[in-house]
């Protein structure tokens, strides 16, 4: 459970410290009084999701005339986005076996047809990005291309082939049926192994995908949010309760900085939603967990010509983009650092601290280029890893979001995009931009799979999922590892990569 204001310091990212200048939007109304009238909408959170939930609330057409407040207990995207790996990248068919394994078996329990669903919104969230980011101007270090996911297993490369079988299959009994597939799968290792630059490659997908500097991102939706004139940003405004005062009327209290009073609430807090709604369903739906990442400079073998021509996910590695001029950005995956003994689940689930790196996960960052890229060659000083961060993410039952009108009569007003599971960059902007048509028209846009959507029984079959973290993973160590062997541990969930 996190709450605001923090005990701790918080890692800066490469992307907070690369979004300083005068036009980002530090401290923006830290000391400006909250407004005293009634405004229409409150977004809490100043990340992906609240930053572009403003910008969809003050397009026209939307919710003209109307005033849009936005609080954040810290700077804009200073959560997951301001530290993420800045990729923003579908899924491929890699995720079906995750998506279609049952709830009670850690996955998310869907048809083919929902995970189709989900697969196509994550397509057209790339796209409606490239869109946006064109049509806006907005200079965000955009790239737009290939993702490669690796495979360095024989075992890995048949999951996928089958994978790739059922997902062509579910494709063709559905509406995408005439819809060329996106993706393909390379089975020749050593042709995986030449275009992924990867020893020992045993095979790869190829799909699309884009990177972008996540920092600018949520900074320019709100930027151009705050530019119609009806929205405002609060900056170090901690909501720490809401509460119904009077009809249609909630009381959103940030401690010290005063009390708003609005109509409607859209919580986009993502890992710190369950302080919102503590002890209930909903908080203990959402599990915070700690991911880390790092910037590298590459050695000349790797720059200019030579620079990586994809994004990638890599099965026994990172997630991985190449920013268009500032290096490599590579994250260590929650299910390898845990599998693999990086770090023991007590270090990523329920963690809440982004203060700090394990050194484990730190070496792990620092040495994964230099150690798997072909030819990478020595590092000068100044090259290899330069910067380590952490960032807090927020993992689902189910692993997909919740995103609606949060239920129950004494939520009415109440509305919800949270718990992004390590993959909001792939789901945000058009989720909000469908919430945003919800909370203004009472409408479900087709375009939002169902299976997001927050229910009293989605929050009640949530409880039939594995925990992320049991008593003997708290334990930890040798006595977590015996707990766990006699049947007290949990595991960790399978997600794709
Ligand atoms: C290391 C790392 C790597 C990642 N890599 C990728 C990636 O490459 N691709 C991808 O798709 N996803 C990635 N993710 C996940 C992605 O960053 C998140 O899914 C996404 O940013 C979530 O956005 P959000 O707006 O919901 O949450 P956040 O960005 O966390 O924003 C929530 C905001 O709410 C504020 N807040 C919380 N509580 C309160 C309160 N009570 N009052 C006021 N404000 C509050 C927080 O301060 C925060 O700014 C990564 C995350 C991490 C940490």
């Amino acid at each position: 459970m996190t709450t605001f204001p923090q005990p701790f310091t918080s890692t800066v990212s490469h992307w907070q410290a690369t979004n300083r200048g005068k036009s980002s939007l530090f401290n923006h109304n830290r000391d400006k009084k909250l407004p005293t009238d009634v405004v229409d909408y409150v977004v809490i959170g100043a990340g992906m999701a609240g930053a572009s939930m403003a910008y969809h609330l003050t397009r026209p057409g939307i919710a003209d005339g109307k005033k849009v407040v936005v609080l954040e207990a810290k700077d804009v995207a200073s959560g997951a986005t301001g530290r993420n790996g800045g990729h923003c990248a579908p899924y491929s068919f890699g995720a079906w076996t995750h998506l279609t394994t049952p709830l009670e078996e850690g996955g998310a329990g869907l048809t083919p047809q929902e995970t189709l669903e989900v697969l196509d919104l994550e397509k057209r969230v790339l796209e409606y990005v490239t869109e946006t980011i064109e049509k806006e101007k907005w200079e965000v270090d955009f790239w737009r291309g290939e993702k490669l996911e690796v495979r360095r297993t024989e075992i890995a490369a048949t999951q996928m082939e089958l994978s790739y079988a059922a997902w062509i299959e579910a494709r063709s009994a559905s509406r995408l049926k005439d819809v060329k597939p996106e993706w393909e799968w390379i089975a020749d290792a050593a042709e995986a192994q030449r275009i992924s630059r990867i020893k020992g490659a045993t095979g790869c997908s190829k799909g699309p995908a884009g990177s972008l500097h996540p920092h600018k991102l949520a900074t320019a939706f709100l930027k151009s949010a705050l530019a119609t004139g009806q929205a405002d940003l609060y900056s170090w405004s901690p909501v720490q309760k809401m509460t119904k005062n009077g009809e249609g009327i909630w009381d959103v209290d940030c401690g010290e900085r005063g009390t708003l009073k609005t109509k409607e609430v859209i919580v986009c807090t993502n890992a710190h939603t369950g302080s919102l709604f503590k002890g209930t369903d909903i908080d203990e739906y959402l599990t915070p967990f700690q991911g880390q990442a790092a910037n590298v400079t590459p050695p000349p073998s790797y720059s200019g010509a030579a620079y990586l021509n994809n994004t990638y996910t890599i099965e026994d590695g990172p997630y991985l983009v190449a920013t268009p001029h500032a290096g490599i950005v590579l994250g260590l995956h929650h299910k390898l650092a845990v599998d693999t003994g990086i770090l023991e689940a007590k270090d990523v689930f329920g963690n809440a601290d982004d203060s700090f790196v394990h050194p484990n996960a730190k070496a792990w960052l620092a040495n994964y280029c230099k150690d798997s890229f072909a030819d990478w060659g020595k590092e000068a000083p100044g090259e290899g890893g330069m910067r380590f961060w952490a960032g807090i993410q927020c993992a689902t039952k189910n692993t997909l979001p919740l995103v609606g009108q949060v239920p129950g009569e004494r939520y009415k007003g109440i509305w919800i995009a949270a718990g992004f599971h390590g993959h909001g960059m792939a789901r945000i902007a058009l989720t909000t931009k469908y919430l945003a048509k919800l909370v203004t028209t009472g409408k479900w846009d087709a375009g939002l799979p169902l299976s997001f959507k927050i229910t009293t029984q989605r929050l009640e079959d949530g409880k039939k999922a594995p925990p992320y973290i049991t008593d003997a993973d708290k334990v930890g160590g040798v006595l977590g590892k015996v707990l766990g062997g006699l049947g007290y541990g949990g595991g960790v969930k399978s997600v794709a990569r």
